[in-house]
């Protein structure tokens, strides 16, 4: 009996049609696909369970800033209409109890090797293949390779000196352990003030003894107004599911949501305040859809943050601390958070903050953090201090394609991709999700199928022709990245210090890497790519065939 495809060895590697790497949501879609599709495929994961980001961020407060209702998947009807989500934001808890749902009810996990980190990917020019090795020393070869490795999945953790000396325990938001951590009676520093400090630090400063927060950059945080999810609502959307998707595939972020096409600069004052205090009342992301130019003009821009800042002046009733909190930079130039109640909890008597604008933190001591010349005596340290974003887990793995070319070498300088999708110089690698891409930008899920499903159309085309090998041309590649950045400067997003450039990791090329020229925008040129034959690609029998 012949062995069946995926069990087929060659060189101590075992042969698949495609590997996967991550078992996200991108992973676990992509593993979906290929296998209505009849490909042989294995998805490598890192961790213990499916769900990406929802497995690693654990941390309290962890919580979508997307509407339930838009944050899932669209490919399966009957999975969006059984699926019962119970909050307006779902927590953390609920969303990877959702990707254990996708993975069981579509059988995934037998395809899936968990605690699986890979280490390498490797192209041999010769075979045509990807050859990839994992931490445990196991070797996979495919002919393709699909890095569904996620933009915000490699910890940044600040090299402070004395980290080594600190008595407590130490934490990192993005790998937040699995048993349940208790603050009760604890002196906890929290260092950070982006996404994943304001979800947990009201909830800490519930639980510790004390909480001293170092700030070095305040964020604008706009109010969730979470709630349970009113059942009738729930049904209204599900009978209208199919409607909203589309209206939210029209919207540059792919969420539909009330988006005005009117210039903040042309309304009265008065017009604006009621805009931004309706906006207020409902809480959310949505708040920058007022107007148009708020992202790309920045005396509107002015406009939105003024408001904001008076909020925080309201709410925070140290004013000293409530101008510590006041962000003075773009609004939306970082990413927005989404907070239950953030500024408030500086209202408590437990919680302390440290500006560290000017002075840094400077080392963490054997009992504590010092900043500006002073010792914090605490037990326990929280980092929130983000990640290596977007390019971060792809260059832990060391990726070398045609003629041994390190990934890291070639984007040395930031990262260069045709469409987010694949790189010159690696054939038969894609990238979900990858910088050049919306990605971070739009809803994630949405993007990740959007990607997925060209990536498998792309295979399906490729081994319908006969082809062998798909790779980018460096002019398409060069064209895309000089559009990328000429988009990006139009707006005010690339205009601050933020990870969307690279900036929060020291060193780092500062690029901007997200695509910002707006979902439909996107998908309408990928269309094109694949309706003209993979236009900025060469596709071909490969070398080894041709042979
Ligand atoms: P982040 O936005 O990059 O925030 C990191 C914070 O740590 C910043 O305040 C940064 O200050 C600070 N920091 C870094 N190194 C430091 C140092 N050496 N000393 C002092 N402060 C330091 O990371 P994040 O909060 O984890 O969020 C990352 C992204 O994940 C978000 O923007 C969002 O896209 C996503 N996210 C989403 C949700 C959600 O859906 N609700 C929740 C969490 C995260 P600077 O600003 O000065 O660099």
């Amino acid at each position: 009996m012949p062995e069946p495809e995926s069990e087929r060895h060659s060189s101590g590697a075992v042969d698949f049609d495609v590997i996967v790497v991550g078992a996200g949501f991108a992973g676990m879609y992509m593993l979906h696909r290929l296998r209505g599709l009849g490909f042989s495929a294995r998805v490598l994961e890192a961790g213990s369970g499916v769900g990406g980001t929802w497995y690693w961020n654990r941390y309290p407060g962890a919580r979508c800033d997307i509407e339930s209702m838009q944050y899932s998947y669209q490919f399966s009807d009957e999975l969006q209409q059984e699926w019962e989500w119970t909050e307006r934001y779902a927590a953390q808890p609920e969303i990877l109890k959702y990707a254990n749902h996708v993975a069981d009810r579509f059988d995934l996990r037998r395809d899936i090797e968990f605690d699986s980190r890979v280490r390498s990917a490797v192209y041999d020019d010769r075979a045509g293949r990807w050859t990839l090795g994992t931490d445990s020393g196991k070797r996979y070869s495919a002919s393709y390779c699909v890095m569904a490795t996620g933009c915000l999945s490699s910890p940044n953790k600040p090299r402070l000196p004395g980290m080594e000396r600190f008595k407590g325990p130490t934490y990192h938001t993005g790998e937040w352990p699995h048993e349940s951590v208790d603050f009760t009676g604890k002196r906890v520093a929290v260092i950070g003030t982006g996404s994943s400090a304001i979800q947990s630090i009201p909830i800490i400063a519930e639980q510790a003894e004390h909480l001293v927060v170092f700030q070095r950059t305040p964020n604008y945080a706009i109010p969730a107004h979470n709630a349970p999810l009113d059942p009738e609502y729930q049904r209204d959307f599900k009978a209208h599911y199919a409607e909203f998707r589309a209206r939210a595939k029209q919207m540059p972020t792919g969420v539909a949501f009330d988006y005005r096409d009117v210039s903040a600069l042309e309304a009265t004052p008065e017009e604006r305040q009621e805009e931004y205090e309706k906006r207020w009342a409902r809480g959310g992301l949505a708040f920058l859809g007022g107007f148009r130019d708020l992202l790309f003009v920045k005396a509107a821009n002015d406009t939105a943050a003024e408001f904001v800042r008076a909020k925080i002046r309201e709410k925070v009733n140290d004013p000293e601390v409530a101008e510590l909190l006041c962000p003075t930079n773009v609004i939306g130039c970082k990413r927005l958070c989404v907070d239950i109640g953030y500024y408030e909890t500086y209202n408590r008597p437990n919680v302390t903050l440290i500006d560290v604008s000017r002075e840094p933190v400077e080392e963490i001591t054997a009992n504590g953090v010092r900043a500006g010349g002073e010792e914090h005596e605490v037990d326990a340290i929280v980092f929130a201090t983000g990640f290596d974003a977007m390019t971060g887990a792809l260059l832990k793995i060391d990726i070398r394609g045609r003629g041994g070319l390190p990934l890291a070498e070639k984007w040395d300088g930031g990262p260069r991709t045709y469409l987010g999708l694949c790189s010159a110089g690696f054939p038969n690698l894609f990238m979900i999700t990858g910088p050049g891409s919306p990605s971070v930008l739009t809803n994630m899920i949405p993007s990740i199928e959007q990607h997925v499903d060209w990536i498998a159309d792309c295979l399906a085309y490729m081994r319908e022709h006969e082809f062998a090998e798909i790779e980018p041309t460096i002019e398409a590649e060069n064209a895309w990245v000089q559009h990328v950045n000429d988009v990006a400067d139009l707006s005010l997003r690339s205009t601050c210090s933020s990870w969307y450039i690279g900036a929060n990791v020291p060193g780092k090329p500062r690029v901007f890497m997200p695509y910002i020229g707006g979902f439909p925008a996107y998908v309408k040129k990928c269309e094109e790519v694949a309706a003209e034959g993979y236009a900025g690609f060469n596709v071909a029998a490969g070398r080894a065939a041709a042979e």
